[in-house]
């Protein structure tokens, strides 16, 4: 188990790289393309009335007769990470930085997601810092970037790392350090049933691996994580 993240009792910690997500493994960080075989709006809905049908339901009961054309646009939302690419929102530096090389940190971004697992809510935040090596990039960008890799089916891990891996080859700063808490619906409403918990994962690079009290610096600006300061417990 990782020590980067001071976890409560309660929270189950996940350092990335002990789960199999190594830098550069994944594929996925630039748009996907479009897969070939992509079903039609029409064949889409036929499939949430098949689904509504599963759970026991008419779906030609006046209630839900445009049930499955909201399930497509919802999905629409809810996956719009896939059209976007990644790096490219993050080309576009600023140098005028008159010399900072401080730690810059984007805390509580939150962030909604869906299990690739269960197709179920991920609900959390996600902190960003980095140190700039005479680059930075526009704050808006950094929640973008998170934004992206969430409205894709995802795990919580690899979505760590792929945040900080992009950021980290695209800026080249001294050092990239993310941390994510999140609940997994997956886990509070079906399945084992625990609410309250919160999955904390973290993936330091460069100055926040290699110097304790860079890492040290981040997580007394990131704070202890936990319930009493998610804003979606
Ligand atoms: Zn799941």
């Amino acid at each position: 188990m990782d020590k980067n993240v001071s976890a409560k009792k309660s929270l189950k910690v996940v350092d990335p790289q002990e789960s199999g997500v190594q830098n550069g493994q994944s594929d996925d960080y630039g748009p996907i393309t479009p897969v070939a075989d992509k079903p039609s709006r029409g064949e889409a809905e036929a499939a949430v009335r098949t689904l509504i049908k599963w759970a026991g339901d008419d779906p030609s009961r006046e209630g839900l007769l445009d049930t499955p054309a909201r399930v497509v646009r919802s999905y629409e939302e809810f996956f719009n990470g896939y059209a976007a690419c990644p790096k490219t929102i993050l080309m576009r530096t600023f140098e005028e930085t008159d010399g900072y090389d401080e730690i810059v940190l984007l805390r509580d971004i939150r962030f909604e997601s869906h299990c690739e697992h269960h197709m179920a809510p991920i609900i959390g935040k996600v902190h960003i810092a980095y140190l700039p090596h005479r680059r930075v990039v526009g704050i808006s960008k950094l929640a973008r970037l998170v934004e992206i890799y969430a409205k894709r089916l995802q795990i919580q891990e690899k979505m760590t790392a792929q945040i900080a891996n992009t950021l980290n080859e695209v800026l080249e700063p001294k050092g990239v350090a993310i941390v994510i808490e999140a609940a997994h619906q997956c886990m509070t409403t079906r399945g084992i049933h625990k609410p309250g918990v919160t999955m904390v994962t973290s993936r330091m690079l460069g100055a926040f691996r290699d110097d304790p009290s860079t890492r040290r610096e981040f997580l007394a600006m990131v704070g202890n994580p936990g319930p009493s300061a998610a804003p979606f417990a």
